[in-house]
């Protein structure tokens, strides 16, 4: 008997509900792939899959009815979505084989028997299937005996070729679970990398996949070993990556979470050599792509200089038009006090200054909020000096 403990509590309830539908309508649903994978292995379940031969949609739509949920439908990949409040949303999918008419193009699909759809699968890992009903398994690829022995493998010789993208799957997977590739499908992989397979898929597929890759824990692990394999040459040409810089930016990135991963990440990966066409396909828009390529290519300058910087006055200089994520892989010291200028306020308004208005006046006040902050000024001596500096920016402009 499989053990149902790792699922959270919304989800035993939703497996618990979907049971009872199931059987009061007859229908043989199975939950596949990812989430029996990971109850075998005791771990957390991320989404609840389910495959059906027959009555996805009655499936969907009795389910929806008891939970006031509602149901969407996706026909061209036979599969049903049911979505409701506090409840976690469940995929039901018609069992399905699929065709490779052509290596590394997406498949044909047509509805086919549960052992089709299982057998059409990445790995024999992800291919176990569990009838919710009688709680049987079903392993028609030998999966259990990987899960146990920790290996991934693929399901037939030409599974890297079919679905290039399925090199990052088995990377990213065998990383996270620290499971290894059995020796024969890292055999299979390497010829599919060296023979050019993942040219024949789109680069916006591949940049998905490492995209996937760093929501993964480990980041710098899964990187690592996605360009020993050789499997991003084709996206960014075959460099090497730092490791220090990978785990500086994973330090970053998980003490503060709101910064821009992919961001961060890439910069590690074209550290040094970055252009805008080497994240062609990446999707990113270019004031993200401009971001990259400014940590990738000029931290150094920027710390030299910070280093050399004499003043505050000349750091925050530096600063100002850095993006966070450069912010956060710069040295501490000055980016803290820079910080602490950011937030730093004086009660001091434009109106005060008695001067014509402009954009003298900001330029001014900002001058005099860092005076006050340094220390160059007393609080006491801030509208003197706004003024001053009010009255010679204006004469500048005017001249200028
Ligand atoms: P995760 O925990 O990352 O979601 P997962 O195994 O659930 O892992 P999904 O991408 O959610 O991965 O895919 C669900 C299932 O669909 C997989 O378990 C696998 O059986 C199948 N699958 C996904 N991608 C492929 C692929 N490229 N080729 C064949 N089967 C695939
Ligand atoms: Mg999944």
């Amino acid at each position: 008997m499989i053990r149902l403990e790792p699922l959270a509590a919304p989800q035993r309830r939703a497996l618990d509900l979907i049971k009872e539908v199931a059987a009061e309508k007859n229908l043989r649903a199975f939950l596949v792939g990812g989430p029996v994978r990971d109850l075998l292995l005791g771990r957390a379940v991320i989404d609840l899959d389910f495959t059906l031969e027959e009555g996805g949609s009655a499936l969907a739509r009795g389910i929806a009815k008891r939970i006031n949920g509602r149901v969407r439908s996706y026909p061209q990949f036979l599969t049903y979505k049911v979505t409701a409040e506090a409840f976690p949303d469940i995929d039901i999918a018609t069992a399905r084989s699929e065709r490779y008419r052509q290596p590394g193009a997406l498949p044909s699909v047509s509805a086919g028997s549960l052992v089709d759809d299982l057998t059409r699968r990445d790995f024999s890992i992800n291919a176990i299937a569990l009838d919710i009903v009688s709680g049987e398994l079903y392993d028609p690829t030998g999966g259990l005996p990987d899960v146990e022995n920790k290996r991934i493998r693929v399901l037939h010789d030409a599974s890297f070729a079919d679905d290039p993208t399925r090199i990052f799957r088995a990377i990213r997977l065998a990383t996270r679970l620290g499971f290894s590739i059995e020796a024969h499908t890292a055999e299979r992989m390497r010829e599919a990398i060296q023979s050019g397979a993942l040219e024949t898929v789109s680069k916006e597929r591949l940049w998905r996949e490492l995209f996937l890759a760093f929501e993964e824990e480990n980041v710098p692990d899964v990187v690592e070993a996605l360009n020993r394999a050789g499997a991003l040459d084709v996206l960014i040409g075959h460099r090497e990556i730092q490791r220090a810089r990978l785990d500086a930016v994973h330090d970053v990135v998980r003490s503060n979470p709101s910064l821009d991963r992919e961001v961060l990440y890439l910069s590690a990966i074209v550290f040094g050599d970055a252009s805008p066409v080497d994240l062609e396909g990446s999707g990113l828009a270019q004031k993200r792509l401009r971001v990259v390529v400014q940590i990738a290519n000029e931290i150094p300058r920027y710390t030299d200089a910070l280093n050399e910087a004499e003043t505050d006055h000349q750091r925050f200089k530096l600063l100002k038009h850095a993006s966070p994520e450069l912010l956060a892989l710069l040295p501490i010291d000055p980016v803290t006090k820079f910080r602490d200028f950011l937030k730093f306020q004086i009660p001091l308004r434009g109106s005060d200054l008695e001067v014509p208005s402009g954009p003298h006046i900001a330029q001014a006040l900002e001058r005099t909020r860092e005076a006050v902050f340094t220390g160059e000024i007393t609080p006491d001596d801030a509208r003197t000096f706004a003024r001053e500096m009010a009255i010679k920016y204006l004469g500048k402009s005017d001249s200028g």
